[in-house]
């Protein structure tokens, strides 16, 4: 999934028991939604499956698609201009403070 620039995203285990069945559910969370399950006897398998499920997921997705489930990209351009602009206005105190030190 980190090759889709995604930083928000995570693999939850839940070990479930029934009556004479115990099974592991793993869920691919990504920014806090459930997008893929897995289900297996065992832990490993059922990461497994729910890994093969997101892999499979994001295969028939398209970009648009993905965009509407993950912001990451949009976020880490909103970042970059807000630090763009910081910067900007920080070299522009910097001249006013410049300018009113030569002035004194
Ligand atoms: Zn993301």
């Amino acid at each position: 999934m980190t090759e889709y620039g995604c930083t928000d995203w995570r693999i939850f285990c839940q070990e479930y028991k029934d009556r004479d069945t115990a099974y592991v559910l793993c869920a691919v969370m990504v920014h806090d939604s459930v997008f893929a399950e897995g289900k297996a006897s065992a832990s490993k398998n059922a990461r497994v499956n729910a890994a093969r499920q997101a892999l499979d997921k994001l295969a028939k997705m398209s970009a648009e698609d993905y965009k509407k489930l993950c912001n990451c990209e949009t976020l880490l351009q909103q970042e970059a201009k807000i630090r763009e602009e910081e910067k900007e206005r920080k070299l522009l105190a910097k001249a006013k403070m410049m300018e009113a030190a030569g002035s004194v």
